[in-house]
């Protein structure tokens, strides 16, 4: 006798909750997008133990009556679509009819739903599959499913559920997500009965993700750039972090399309390169990304959590989220603000008093400080007394040297006066800037110029590196390096880069090929003239510890003017921290 059996449907609805719901939070999800598509303008999620006691989520949608609310928890039942042509342009969050029948199938749930113009509400429940009959109740307009005991037939499944805390932090995501797709709600979340967020209809993004993140709203909400842009039916609205709020990880790159929370590679990509040389390696942006496009050019039937979308014109996307973001992150100022160190005086002594005598021991001290300091500053220093609250003038007789407002300190760093505090560069990653930012944009018109070395520089070459160099021909040519064959493994150099005057030639060509065979693979043209053009910008500066001349540093802070970002190396560190006028005076107890 054969082996092969039809399952029953309870099964079937177990199975295909096995992909759609894998944990607490997924059942919040579904619920709430479930409200979201009933046209809910309040909602409130209440949860315990996780989400593993109980789920409970009340919206003030449309409802359903006796007749939707008998069919809703069946496989395979929906309202949203009708047609297989609705399929090419779905415009709600939920679509495939599962969502319901398979929480269903796993748990204790009860419903309660009320149409707007019906009188009676009506109660449903239904034990892991086995539905009860309708009966009327009252309650008011709206929807209430309540989910319990999640799992509890299903001890395997159970058992793959984490501590309440993990499951929460999970729904917790669920919900910053929903919140954050759609500032129009109201939104509640409860836990253990305590009130976790309670988001108004009224607020707007930036006051919602500071809300959201209350740990670290106030460098997240403070540091977002915005940036929006309409071309070609696609409209992007963004909110960027500036690098100095970047993460270890990409958690806080937030992509939403039409509303749905999404997750997408190419949108990745086009976020990591907005950011290419802004950013260390291993950083991650904070990127709040809301993308409107019409319903009929992508497809959300291809995960069954709706996760994943499929672009239908996937470069066009990609090409207009990367340009407005990196035009508008190139526009603007991303200089380090410096942190100044906590004034030492009495601080641990400070740390342990009641506040109240915190502030009268910082009062005396500012007062002291206020009182003596100016006179003995002004002697030593050479000072004018000036108008309080005005920057101090310098007085030119005593301290020439200070007239030229900058100064170079360990041979590495410049501290620069400017017009409202002072910078402290970083000589070598300003240069390398300048540099990269040099090379770029010569090699954009024509290759770069080079001058004929007068004895060529030979060099002896492996086979795979000789194999590197002849594929990647016309990138040395665009160099401006000439090389020639000068035997069975021998090359020569005989053209090199002007601008490249002050670096050894032999010793660029070593770590040109053995970049261009690391990077052999899987790297395209572009991206592979960009590492090129940061190696050589990285050789061509000046160097930590070397001496400049007044007139080099001159140069410097001039051509840091004219840099389009200045305030980054090629490498993504920062090339200036800067501290302004307002950050000292306070710290001196002026203001
Ligand atoms: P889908 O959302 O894919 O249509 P579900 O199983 O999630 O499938 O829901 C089935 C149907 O139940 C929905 O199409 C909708 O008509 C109805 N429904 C579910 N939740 C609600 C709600 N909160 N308010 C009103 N109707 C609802
Ligand atoms: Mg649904």
């Amino acid at each position: 006798m054969g082996q092969i059996r039809v399952l029953d449907q309870n099964m079937i609805n177990m199975i295909a909750a096995g992909e759609v719901i894998e944990r607490p939070a997924s059942v919040v999800k579904e619920l709430v997008e479930n409200s979201i598509d009933a046209g809910a303008t309040k909602i409130t999620v209440t949860v315990e133990d996780g989400g593993r006691k109980l789920i409970s989520i009340t919206d003030n949608g449309c409802g359903m009556d006796a007749d939707d609310l008998a069919q809703a928890f069946e496989p395979h039942t929906t309202s949203k679509i009708k047609a297989s042509s609705d399929l090419l342009g779905i415009s709600t969050l939920g679509f495939r009819g599962e969502a319901l029948a398979s929480i269903a199938s796993i748990a204790q749930v009860r419903v309660v739903s009320r149409t707007k113009d019906s009188t009676g509400a009506n109660c449903v429940e239904i034990d892991c599959g086995n539905k009860s009959g309708l009966s009327p109740c009252s309650a008011d307009y709206g929807t209430t499913i309540q989910v319990r005991d999640i799992f509890y037939k299903l001890p395997a499944r159970r058992k793959f559920l984490k501590t309440a805390n993990t499951e929460m932090g999970h729904i917790t995501e669920q919900f910053t997500r929903i919140a954050l797709a759609n500032e129009n709600l109201d939104l509640t979340l409860i836990r253990n009965g305590k009130e976790l967020y309670r988001l108004s209809d009224k607020d707007d993004l930036r006051r919602r993700i500071t809300e959201l993140f209350p740990m670290s709203s106030s460098d997240i909400s403070e540091n977002l750039i915005e940036a929006e842009s309409g071309e070609k039916g696609l409209h992007v609205h963004t909110l960027m972090g500036k690098p100095l709020i970047s993460r270890t990880n990409n958690r806080f790159q937030y992509v939403f399309l039409n509303g749905r929370f999404i997750r997408d590679k190419f949108i990745s990509h086009a976020i990591k390169e907005a950011y290419r040389g802004l950013l260390e390696p291993g950083r991650f942006p904070v990127v709040f990304l809301f993308i409107k496009m019409r319903f009929e050019d992508y497809d959300v039937n291809v995960h069954p959590t709706k996760i994943e979308v499929r672009f239908y014109n996937s470069n066009l996307v990609h090409s207009q989220i990367l340009g407005a973001l990196r035009e508008k992150l190139l526009g603007t100022n991303l200089e380090m603000p410096g942190r100044l160190p906590e004034m030492q005086y009495g601080e641990s002594t400070l740390r342990h008093s009641p506040p109240v005598r915190d502030h009268r021991i910082a009062d005396a001290m500012a007062e002291f400080f206020r009182k003596h300091r100016p006179v003995q500053m002004q002697q030593q220093l050479g000072f004018r007394p000036s108008a309080p609250g005005k920057v101090h003038a310098v007085s030119r007789e005593k301290t020439a040297q200070y007239d030229k407002k900058y100064l170079q300190i360990h041979d590495s760093f410049i501290v620069a006066q400017t017009e409202d505090g002072f910078v402290i560069i970083d000589q070598h990653a300003l240069h390398e800037r300048i540099i990269y930012e040099d090379l770029c944009r010569r090699i954009r018109k024509n290759k770069l110029q080079s001058q004929r070395l007068l004895i060529p520089e030979s060099f002896e070459v492996t086979v795979s590196g000789a194999e590197a160099l002849k594929t990647n021909a016309e990138l040395t040519d665009k160099l401006g390096i000439e090389l020639v064959p000068f035997g069975p493994r021998t090359m020569a150099v005989q053209a090199f880069p002007t601008l490249l005057s002050g670096v050894q030639p032999l010793d660029f060509i070593q770590d040109l090929i053995d970049l261009l065979d690391r990077k052999e693979a899987g790297l395209d043209a572009e991206r592979l003239l960009d590492e090129v053009l940061n190696m050589a910008a990285c050789k061509a500066a000046i160097k930590a510890g070397q001496k400049l001349t007044e007139s080099e540093i001159e140069q410097l802070l001039a051509d840091r003017q004219n840099a389009e970002s200045a305030s980054r190396c090629p490498h993504g560190r920062p090339t200036t921290i800067k501290f302004s006028i307002g950050d000292l005076e306070k710290q001196f107890k002026r203001t």
